[in-house]
């Protein structure tokens, strides 16, 4: 397709890359940077004009025959754009953000944040050496995982650890070195989909295991498992389903009942728990989590778990269980692919040391922290966020109410935390601008449009946040109110 004649003529006004990097302006930017690492963004730039001249976003008035000039995009506007960019190299795309979302365990936004000790820990890691894998007895190899596995046995009473990049990655593990070829029996209740990309059934095809279904959606008993069991059944499974609940007329097998049968036929029983609560969360009226202590105890051959749930440590899979099914794990040529690095597991043995003094834990432990927290502190928190933000935007209709946060991450689905939400109403643009604009803001801020209202969660936002989040709105909120319809940055 040939472009009609005026915008042929906005395309051609167009400064060159040579002629951008010629700039002085632009010179300054580029001070330091990579010379082709610049022409590689200068070219991207004038790409991505060219792309909207040709959508007519900025070339409107081109097509319209007026003078590219005026209509398509002016020489500064273009250097602008590619200063802008250049700016943006030298800025971190992974920024950290303010979680206003009421989700404690947000995958998206990166699952628990660590404790002081654990930050401590990557810190002390970071920038030097480590024994990671050499022994300081007598200067020859460990194994990785020992860093934690004496914590894990005191914590859990298993017998052997192993610890890996996810628990994705210890499902998939666990299968490859038990279960290769061979049949897995699942019950139909369980067959997860976490987060849309860990879908259990195509976990365990790509570990090289076939899955052998059981039961009804919401009933297995344990006899259903019993008449699965063929000659090439090698493991019962069971999943915790993390992240919907099947109610009403219910029941499946216990992991002791499924234990017991796997090992009556010498098979292996796997209980993947997922969040890995290391303690009992009935006590914040979290209910259904399986503790990864119970499972040992019931017999478990294998039990999984994340360490970034609601263990609240680093990203990592946990594996533990009986010495020699954990230690067929660990020799499988798989595992070096999967293993997990120095800075996890620093953060991840500081975490777990935090459980040996369960007194400290909630104060110690920011997932807990905010597990625990009385919804009357949230409360007040969010007064006071109220408070700053009357100050600094006069004039917005801002409320505190009630409402329910989420632990998320795929535990306790139906499980709710009491908690307050500050719900801004009446801004000049529609609420989702405002969303729009907290999320590109300084700092990142993910909230939550209900009824056209900003709601943010409070539970989820630390003391030390407030004033940071306060100006952050009150600049989304002067933004939405100063900016018009057709405005080009809105
Ligand atoms: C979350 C979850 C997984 C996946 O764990 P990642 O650490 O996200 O890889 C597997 N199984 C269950 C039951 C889960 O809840």
């Amino acid at each position: 397709m040939t472009d009609p004649k005026p915008l042929q003529d906005a395309l051609r006004q167009l400064p060159s890359v040579n002629d951008v990097l010629a700039d002085a302006a632009l010179q300054a930017s580029a001070e330091g940077l990579d010379y082709n690492a610049v022409v590689h963004s200068i070219r991207a730039t004038l790409d991505g004009v060219r792309g909207s001249i040709r959508r007519g976003v900025n070339g409107a008035a081109a097509s319209a025959g007026n003078p590219p000039a005026q209509g398509g995009v002016s020489r500064e506007a273009v250097i602008e754009s590619c200063r802008e960019n250049l700016a943006q190299l030298r800025r971190s795309a992974l920024r950290s953000a303010i979680n206003a979302t009421g989700i404690l365990i947000h995958t998206g936004m990166g699952r628990a944040p660590l404790a002081s000790g654990a930050i401590e820990a990557i810190r002390n890691i970071a920038a030097g050496y480590c024994d990671v894998a050499v022994s300081r007895e007598d200067g020859g190899r460990r194994k990785r995982s020992t860093i934690v596995e004496g914590l894990l046995q005191t914590l859990t009473g298993c017998e052997a650890a192993l610890v890996v990049n996810n628990n994705a990655a210890a499902v998939m593990l666990a299968l490859a070195a038990h279960a290769r070829d061979d049949e897995v029996i699942v019950s139909r209740g369980q067959l997860v989909e976490i987060g849309g990309s860990f879908r259990l059934p195509e976990v365990m095809e790509s570990a090289g295991a076939r899955l052998r279904e059981v039961g009804t959606t919401n009933r297995t008993r344990i006899a259903d498992y019993e008449n699965a069991i063929g000659e090439s059944t090698a493991a019962l499974m069971r999943i915790h389903p993390s992240n919907f609940d099947i109610v009403g007329f219910t029941e499946s097998a216990s992991i002791q009942e499924i234990a017991d049968l796997a090992h009556s036929r010498d098979l292996i029983a796997i209980d993947d728990i997922g969040s890995g609560a290391l303690i009992d969360f009935s006590a914040w009226r979290l209910e259904g989590e399986s503790l990864a202590s119970e499972s040992v105890a019931a017999g478990a051959d294998l039990v999984l778990f994340s360490g970034d749930k609601l263990l609240g440590g680093p990203q990592a899979g946990v594996i533990i269980g009986r010495a020699d099914a954990v230690g067929a794990c660990a020799r499988h040529p798989m595992m070096r692919a999967l293993r997990v690095d120095k800075l996890s597991l620093a953060a991840l043995e500081a975490t777990l040391r935090l459980y040996l003094e369960p007194a400290k834990l909630a104060a110690e432990l920011p997932l807990l922290r905010m597990i625990a927290e009385p919804s009357e502190a949230v409360r007040r928190r969010a007064n006071r966020l109220r408070t700053r933000v009357k100050k600094l935007a006069p004039g917005i209709s801002i409320e505190i109410e009630k409402d329910i946060a989420h632990a998320g991450g795929g535990s306790t689905p139906s499980q709710s935390l009491a908690s307050w939400v500050v719900a801004i109403a009446d801004a000049k643009s529609p609420a989702e601008d405002v969303r729009r604009r907290l999320r590109l803001g300084e700092p990142a801020v993910f909230a939550r449009v209900r009824r056209d209202r900003i709601e943010l969660d409070i539970r989820t936002v630390a003391d030390s946040e407030i004033e940071a989040l306060a100006s952050a709105l009150a600049a989304a909120l002067a933004s939405a109110i100063t900016s018009t319809p057709g405005d080009p940055k809105s």
